[in-house]
């Protein structure tokens, strides 16, 4: 007998015929003798309907508002499912994440989980009754229902498993596994076996989201086991694992891509002590996260071009708060390019071996692709490119490395 925590996303619960294959899915299990807690998403669409619901009524709204509103398609489908678990003659109940309870801190719309008290989930597994448990929700500080951010059912599953102590944390989603690219835009990504934490904390952090960054980040605390799979085909998923279970390792193990950033560039900034604390010190005090960042000496000791990225959400904010420096900065002008993509490649393997960079940037060079900024750290290297190469960017760099399926 085992525990387990079986998550369904979206598509898989996105329409009633959907929630009653998973339910044969759960029961399954449950048929096997194993304690089943699931985690659901809500409908697919209904999150991003919520949202925009939210936005229609007011721009600038209330945080706490804005999560008792996009928390709610949850709580349609955990009744749904238990309702279909029960009609196969499985007993379940469903369960809002106050109930539980989630506990979470008061940051409303990414809230980060500090407690889950499982107490009355396991008793109930004694009398085999499956938990069916909303994702995404959980209940702040502040005694109000909280979300976890975009895509966060995943770190709901992750945490309950990890609180359960389960067995496995088996995550089911719309494709049957993790791939060498998103299989969308990549028509050669080839399926992995298996991939270490690391690895898809990167993947995630860099625009992978089959599953997002918090989940593995819990996951790789909590050494929780975990699988991506299909919810549709009865095949074997991708197991993200410790470096140790990876017997042979690739140089590059994937290529990702992120769209959500934009560019600025501060054009003849003074280039003396001061400039740079100057301009990201405020864009810090405004909250607004920088990314990738460029400077070049300047040629004369005056003044240079100063180049980074923040989230393309946050352009317009970015661009008010610099607007502001513009004269102590003594810079020319300040131009915000939103058509830009970071592509990405990641690798455990790059800590060993050198050359890799020089494969990334000939493969896009002849292409005729060019690159505005690059970082790196010690497994990934990201470039940023004009937005209309997305597709041929993360081909070419797939086919470069070796990725593409046979
Ligand atoms: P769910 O609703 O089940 O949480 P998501 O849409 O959040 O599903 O995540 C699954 C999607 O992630 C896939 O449909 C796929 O397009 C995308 N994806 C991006 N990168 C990858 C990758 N490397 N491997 C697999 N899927 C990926
Ligand atoms: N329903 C939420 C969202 O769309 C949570 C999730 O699907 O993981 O972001
Ligand atoms: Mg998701």
């Amino acid at each position: 007998m085992a525990r387990l925590v079986m998550k369904f996303g979206g598509t898989s619960v996105g329409t009633v015929e959907r929630i009653k294959n998973v339910a044969l899915k759960v029961k399954r299990e449950v048929d096997a003798g194993h304690e089943v807690a699931v985690v659901v998403s809500a409908m697919s669409g209904d999150t991003n309907r919520l949202v925009d619901l939210v936005s229609d009524v007011s721009v600038l709204h209330d945080a706490r508002e804005y999560d008792v509103v996009v928390s709610s398609g949850e709580q349609v489908t955990i009744g749904l499912l238990s309702l279909a678990l029960q009609g196969l003659g499985v007993s379940a109940r469903s369960w809002l994440g106050w109930q539980i309870p989630v506990q979470t801190n008061a940051v409303h719309g990414a809230a980060r989980i500090e407690n889950i008290d499982c107490t009355e989930i396991i008793k109930r597994f004694e009398d085999q009754q499956v938990a069916v448990c909303a994702g995404f929700q959980g209940i702040g500080s502040d005694n109000r229902i909280t979300t976890l951010g975009r895509g966060g059912s995943d770190t709901s599953a992750v945490a309950l498993a990890a609180a359960l102590k389960a067995d496995r944390c088996d995550i089911y989603t719309d494709v049957d596994g993790i791939y060498t690219a998103d299989p969308r835009i990549a028509t050669k990504a080839a399926k992995l076996d298996k991939i270490t934490y690391e690895e898809m904390l990167e993947l995630a952090s860099l625009g992978a989201k089959v599953l997002q960054t918090r989940s593995v980040e819990m996951a790789m605390k909590h050494r929780v086991k975990l699988q991506v799979l299909s919810s549709f085909e009865d095949l074997p998923g991708t197991l993200v694992v410790d470096e140790e279970d990876i017997v042979e390792q690739q140089v590059v193990s994937g290529v990702t891509y992120t769209r959500d950033e934009a560019k600025v560039t501060l054009q003849q900034v003074a280039d003396r002590p001061g400039m740079a604390a100057l301009v990201f010190g405020a864009l810090a005090d405004a909250n607004i996260n920088v990314d990738m960042i460029v400077q070049n000496v300047s040629e004369d000791g005056k003044a240079t071009d100063l180049t980074f990225t923040v989230g393309r959400k946050e352009m317009n904010q970015a661009l008010a708060v610099l607007d502001q420096l513009k004269d102590k900065a003594a810079c020319r002008a300040i131009v915000p390019d939103p058509n830009v993509v970071k592509v990405s490649i990641v690798g455990m393997g790059m800590r060993s071996h050198s050359g890799v960079a020089k494969i990334m940037f000939s493969a896009l060079a002849e292409k005729g692709i060019n690159i505005q900024v690059i970082s790196t750290s010690e497994i990934k290297v990201s470039v940023l490119l004009a937005e209309e190469y997305t597709e041929l960017a993360v081909r070419t760099l797939h086919t470069a490395f070796g990725l593409d399926a046979a």
